[in-house]
């Protein structure tokens, strides 16, 4: 993309506008096509995230999970791995409470 939309003194207004409508359009287009690109980045960080944190879940048990929800992360089943936007979850609650009873190696 140039940027450069010239307006000289022999264009009209309404052949600026035309020309002004045109790279809207394909500003428009781009912003949709970086909107996409965004959302897939999302959903393959999200799937990284999983991957992850279930891994070390594994390895560390009550402590790891119990340290990625303080980051701000589920790790209740229904929703694990998404940010939890800083709001307390009760099904996370639970699933640490119940995992807290069990030993974490042997
Ligand atoms: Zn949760």
């Amino acid at each position: 993309m140039s940027g450069n939309f010239a307006i000289t003194n022999e264009g009209t207004l309404a052949v600026a506008l035309a020309e002004l409508e045109a790279h809207l359009g394909e500003v428009m287009k781009e912003v949709r096509r970086l909107r996409a690109l965004a959302r897939s980045l999302e959903e393959e960080n999200q799937r990284l995230r999983t991957i992850m944190i279930a891994e070390q879940a594994g390895e560390g048990g009550y402590q790891s999970l119990l340290r990625f929800y303080e980051e701000g992360f589920h790790v209740c089943p229904p929703h694990f791995a998404r940010v939890r936007d800083g709001e307390g979850c009760l099904f996370c609650l639970s699933f640490l409470e119940k995992k807290k009873g069990m030993p974490s190696h042997g």
